[in-house]
Order: C-alpha cells, then sequence, then structure tokens
C-alpha cells in the first residue's frame, strides 16, 4: 500500500506550507500506540519509522529555519525529546512529543536550505510502517557534510566511552571506536594531514598518528603493517596502515581516536559521516 499525499494546500510568506491528507488508512483511537523505531539512512536519503498500531501522520513543512515536522495522533512517546546530528543538508533528527497523545519527529535542514516540497513522498508500506524519501538535492548538500572520510569500511564493535577493559577488566576510557575488518584492509586516512608518530606500543600495537590542518588529530592502532612513516605528509583517503590485531587486541580491528587539539579524545562518531542513525524507542 503506498500513499503519496503530500499536498500543497498554501504558500505563504514563510515558503511552503504541506499538509498531509491521509484517508485510507484507519486509526483506532482505543489502542496504546507508541513509536517503535525510527531512522534516518543518510545514503538512501530516507527516514522511516513504524508505530505498534496503524497511524494515520500528519506532516507540513515549516520554513525559517526549514524543517519537516511529522505528528503521529494517538501515539505515544514517554522518553525525553532525543536530537542527533547528522551533517550539513539535514542538520538534524529528533523525535519528541506534542502532548501525551501525540509523538512529534522533526527532520531539521540547514537555514535557507531549498528543500523541494513538491517532491517529498510520504508512504506507507503498512498501516503502521512509513517512510519519506528527501529529493535527491538533499543527499548531493550532504555528502560533504564533514571534514572526515571514514578509514575503512567494516562493522563497528565498539564504541567511545567508559568501559570495563575486555583484557584489564578495568574501567576506563575506550578513547576511539573500534571497527572490525579482515586482517590487510587498507586504512585510510580520514582528511589531509601529517605523519607525527608511526611505529609500536604495547597496547596500540602497530600505530599511525596524523596531524591535521584544523588542529585535530586523528589515530589508528592495531595495525598489521604500516604503509607511512614520520615526517610524510599523506592526502585524505590515502593507505596508511593494514588492519591488524597488534599490541592488545582480541581481533582483526581498528581502534580510530579522533583527538581534539590534537591531545582531548572526542568521539569519532561526531567527526564521520553519519551513514544511518537509528533512535531506539521501542525500549522505553
Ligand atoms: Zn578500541
Amino acid at each position: 500500500m503506498i500513499s503519496r499525499f503530500w499536498q500543497k494546500t498554501s504558500c505563504a510568506i514563510l515558503g511552503g506550507v504541506i499538509a498531509v491528507a491521509l484517508s485510507t488508512i484507519a486509526w483506532t483511537a482505543e489502542a496504546r500506540n507508541r513509536l517503535e523505531t525510527f531512522s534516518f539512512d543518510v545514503t538512501q536519503n530516507r527516514i522511516e519509522f513504524a508505530t505498534l498500531e496503524g497511524v494515520e501522520p500528519t506532516g507540513q513543512v515549516i520554513a525559517d529555519p526549514m524543517r519537516i515536522v511529522i505528528d503521529l495522533p494517538g501515539a505515544i512517546y514517554e522518553g525525553k525529546t532525543v536530537r542527533r546530528n547528522i551533517g550539513r543538508a539535514v542538520q538534524a533528527v529528533r523525535v519528541g512529543r506534542v502532548n501525551e497523545e501525540t509523538t512529534r519527529l522533526v527532520v531539521e535542514f540547514a537555514p535557507n536550505f531549498p528543500l523541494e516540497t513538491d517532491r517529498l513522498r510520504l508512504q506507507a508500506r503498512s498501516p503502521r510502517h512509513w517512510s519519506i524519501q528527501l529529493p535527491e538535492s538533499v543527499a548531493a548538500a550532504n555528502i560533504q557534510s564533514t571534514a572526515f572520510v571514514w578509514p575503512l569500511v567494516g562493522t563497528l564493535t565498539a564504541g567511545f566511552g567508559w568501559r570495563i577493559h575486555p583484557i584489564t577488566n578495568q574501567r576506563r576510557l575506550h578513547k576511539g571506536i573500534d571497527i572490525a575488518a579482515p586482517i590487510g584492509t587498507p586504512i585510510l586516512a580520514v582528511a589531509d594531514g601529517t605523519v607525527v608518530a608511526a611505529g609500536w606500543d604495547d597496547g596500540y600495537g602497530n600505530f599511525v598518528e596524523l596531524q591535521h590542518a584544523d588542529g585535530n588529530r586523528t589515530l589508528y592502532a592495531h595495525a598489521h603493517r604500516l604503509l607511512v612513516q614520520k615526517g610524510m605528509t599523506v592526502r585524505q583517503k590515502q593507505a596508511i596502515a593494514e588492519v591488524g590485531s597488534t599490541g592488545r587486541s582480541t581481533g582483526s580491528h581498528l581502534h580510530f581516536e579522533v583527538l581534539v587539539a590534537g591531545t582531548n579524545p572526542a568521539d569519532p562518531m561526531a567527526f564521520l559521516p553519519q551513514r544511518y542513525v537509528l533512535f531506539d524507542v521501542a525500549a522505553r
């Protein structure tokens, strides 16, 4: 079942105002309906959400700043408002509520972003599963959303933050993210830079540290083999090492750190282009 009912109802000073009219989808007021999943796939340029029961979303586009607001009447959301930063064109996506009966999803665009509102499509795959395809112009603008590229394609196995170390059993800050990949997979420089360290550390194993023009540094650890030496200049996407499991490591993976101003570890996910943003709302 596909419904395409983004209809232009008025064109005020603000820009486009769009209403969604959905008559074919039944919604039962008695049901204790709630939002189950909400995600934004940056590569597919698509927003998806699902509710426990069928829902009739209402949507509008509001200018200044440009945003898409989708309300889910009858669907409860009991958590706090959650906002996730995305990139340049779509700056953030958030989930919250209007009141106790209505969940609200908001897609925030960059100020003055020329959103082609007549090309928006709100589609129902089922009465409870919906998606919105954003125009291709959004994806084009999002591509250069961050200065970094991903150092490799792999499976994210550990995030940034405090944890019990799998080998030492000590509680300590995991200063980067872990991306699992086969031994020998090329590790790419996330941005142009200079090699300030390339060598061995008992913890990091074979590692490379790059200095970037903005003052930040990036670190790549547990490499099987290094492909650069201290003092070299590297270009973004240049292979600087190969994935391995050297140092204190339990399997073949890249440990990747971002050191703000060269010293303060920060969550690399905030610097890497986001490919998929999932709001875990069902557990609330
Ligand atoms: Zn790690």
